[in-house]
């Protein structure tokens, strides 16, 4: 937390639900510089994930080339080169007028020559693109639009399947009148009724098609070598999401290559085509051997795909087998990307990039049964991190020490019993260690007799969970579709909303309905731990993916005009009116300074009013009040509603934006606006950002 460290030590006092009337700051804070200012957060939509656009789909179709769809790679195994479809290089489209969330057309990236495409490759360097984005954000921004279009799959995958559900149920309905009661056709009403329940598409195939169609992969041109933006040990959660980015253009093969229509380009003379680029170490193959830094790679084919993967037939010199025998010739690097199995993913599985490693070696084998099989001994290129971190990192993640165990433990559970998961605080920073203190915890909302909240909406009158009723007046009110689905368990906003209208006290749903999804409590172990420079911080002990809820923004409800004067540095703006009443949209607003939230309206014709209400955690609050800045955060802010539609009101709650890692800080953006701080001796005040974000503002404010 930014500019608290200097409060006064106390101990923290989880007393739950203390009388409202005492909910004044405990103990006055020490007088610094910054006596007079309260610094507020904005609950606008800063740095939201993009929402997808849908341009595309208006425009006229393009004469079919190939692969529309995903499901026809499926098993199209060795299939020469289909991953970026042809329609995506068409230059006329680049042309076409750009919907404000569309992202610009991506320039062809020049591949990284043979020669110098060695262990100290682009990945720091920024911008290659020429758009004043490091190459990590975009890397997160792909990801981002990937996984909003995946959700907004699995959402109309799940209305279809519920569509289907409902007519072979009108349906029997119809029989059972006609035949008056006779069964007999039950068996194949159910086989019927299976299939019509299952996927045609998976969602992530889908949401692969829709990045290629609207040129939204990151790297469509293959590359020798490391990726701008992508790391030794950066993890991704299918491999839809590799697809999407371009580090491994194939969701299905092992191997990826560059074929022969590189053949002939000027900075691959010399070369033989096709070349592998990457492989992808599934750990499922019975013959792979993996001793970390040396790799003996089964070349691909004559697999049994659909079972237990065995080999069942020859292999072909042809395709990726032959790129990897052809990149033994030429000596380049291949990127190497391991597979392990993870029960947090929902793939199953969690893949990581391992770097660069060379062919050294290449044989043929009778593999079991006497069935021809191509071997490849890989050797990790030196001077790269090394892999161990992943690994350990990983396996911690897996099975975190349990809380009295944790170094520098200084609090079992900073929510005192009120949070369903215990939340220790640890502190290796101090000497001694402290607690964070100063503050009482509280998971809800504390709201003074002065403010009335309302709770006056008429809610639904569904029966079980909303989203199985076709008429749910809940999900009229965001547009048509309720915001959230849930996917096996867990429930996810499909994208960010200017203001999401849950179930609440007037509904006649179950509690656990998907519409209610921020209102289930604490989902994660988390950690509330001291950082080097930042305060306090938070962190993660779960893996968390991209549109689950993480917390209610708590304090004490407070009228804007109520707090001038007083040194506070956790008050919230709740002013997703403002959000709501913007020009076009959040797209607009994220990144742009000239929207960020002031401190001094007065001094700005342009600036909104501010907002009326706002939240303040100085003295009462949860552990959201220690999530720290960042000027490219993981989590993004959402105005919520339930009971009344007063988005003066609104609930502010936090949810992820990314998929978050086991033991990665939680950060959000703060939204103050550069020089809008002035002093007491009317001079700007400045505070450097040390959130070390590649695209940080280098200021907080
Ligand atoms: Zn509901
Ligand atoms: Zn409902
Ligand atoms: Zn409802």
């Amino acid at each position: 937390m930014e500019t608290m460290n200097s409060v006064a030590v106390m101990e923290v006092a989880p007393v739950p639900d203390p009388p409202f009337e005492n909910a004044t700051p405990l103990t006055p804070p020490p007088p610094t510089p910054l006596e007079a200012l309260t610094l507020r957060r904005s609950a606008r939509c800063l740095n939201m994930p993009r929402r997808p656009s849908y341009a595309e789909q208006e425009r006229p179709k393009q004469p079919s080339g190939r692969g529309r769809g995903g499901d026809k790679r499926k098993i199209d195994e060795e299939s020469p080169e289909p991953q970026v479809t042809q329609e995506a290089k068409k230059p006329g489209r680049k042309a076409a007028k750009a919907d404000p969330g569309e992202r610009e057309p991506m320039p062809v990236i020049a591949a990284v020559p043979v020669s110098c495409a060695g262990v100290t490759g682009a990945a720091a360097k920024d911008d290659v693109m020429g758009s004043g984005k490091s190459a990590k954000l975009r890397v997160k921004e792909t990801l981002r639009a990937f996984n909003s279009h995946y959700l907004h799959f699995v959402q109309e995958e799940q209305k279809r399947a519920q569509a289907a559900l409902q007519e072979i149920e009108a349906k029997g309905c119809l029989k059972r009148q006609t035949k008056g009661g006779k069964n007999k056709g039950s068996k194949q009403d159910a086989e019927v009724e299976e299939k019509e329940k299952r996927p045609s598409k998976r969602p992530d195939l889908k949401a692969i098609t829709k990045m290629q169609e609207t040129n939204a992969v990151l790297y469509p041109e293959k590359r020798i070598g490391h990726l701008p933006g992508i790391d030794v040990g950066d993890r991704f959660y299918s491999r839809a999401e590799m697809v999407v980015l371009g580090i491994h253009s194939h969701w299905l093969n092992g191997i990826d290559y560059m074929g022969v229509k590189y053949e002939g380009k000027k900075e691959y003379e010399n070369l033989t085509f096709p070349l592998a680029t990457c492989i992808v170490m599934s750990g499922i193959y019975e013959d792979d051997l993996d001793k970390a830094d040396e790799i003996i790679y089964t070349g691909q084919g004559g697999n049994d795909l659909l079972g237990n993967h065995r080999q069942i037939g020859s292999q072909q010199l042809k395709r990726g087998n032959l790129a990897l025998k052809n990149s033994r010739d030429n000596g380049n690097p291949i990127r190497v990307i391991r597979g392990h199995v993870s029960k947090n993913s929902y793939t199953g599985k969690v893949y990581t990039y391992d770097g660069l490693y060379k062919v050294v070696d290449d044989w043929v084998q009778n593999g079991v049964q006497g069935h021809v099989v191509f071997k490849y001994k890989l050797k990790r290129l030196e001077g790269q991190p090394s892999l161990t971190t992943s690994e350990v990192r990983f396996t911690r993640a897996e099975a975190p020490t349990t809380i009295s165990e944790l170094p520098g433990l200084v609090c079992d559970d900073i929510s005192g019993g009120q949070e369903s998961i215990p939340i220790p605080a640890t502190n290796l920073v101090d000497d001694p260690p402290v607690p964070p203190s100063g503050f009482t915890y509280s998971k809800s909302l504390k709201v003074p007799k002065g403010i009335k909240i309302p709770s006056n909406i008429i809610g639904c009158d569904c029966e079980g969970d909303c989203a199985s009723n076709k008429n749910c007046s809940c999900a009229q009110r965001n547009g048509s579709d309720l915001p959230y689905v849930s996917y096996k368990n867990i429930g996810r906003l499909v994208e960010p909303k200017a203001v999401v209208f849950e179930c609440g006290a007037n509904c006649s749903c179950n509690h656990d309905c998907v519409n209610r999804t921020s209102q289930q409590g604490l989902q994660y172990r988390l950690e509330v731990f001291k950082t080097a420079s930042k305060g306090w911080g938070v962190r993660t002990w779960d893996t968390i993916l991209p549109g689950a809820p993480i917390c209610e923004y708590t304090g004490v409800l407070r009228r804007t005009e109520d707090l001038d004067g007083l040194q506070n540095n956790y008050v919230f703006d709740i002013d997703c009116l403002q959000t709501m009443k913007g020009l076009d949209g959040r797209e607009k607003r994220a990144g742009s300074e000239m929207h960020l939230p002031n401190l001094h309206p007065e001094n700005d014709s342009e600036a909104p009013p501010a907002p009326e209400y706002c939240i303040d955690a100085s003295s009462i609050g949860n552990f959201a009040r220690f999530i720290n800045h960042s000027c490219q955060p993981n989590l993004f802010v959402q105005c919520v509603l339930s009971s009344h539609n007063d988005v003066k009101l609104a609930k502010v709650t936090l949810f992820a934006a990314d998929t978050i890692l086991p033991l990665q800080e939680l950060s959000y953006d703060y939204g103050y606006r550069l020089d809008s701080v002035v002093g007491p001796d009317g001079n700007i005040v400045k505070l450097p950002c040390y959130c070390g974000a590649p695209d940080c503002r280098k200021r907080l404010y």
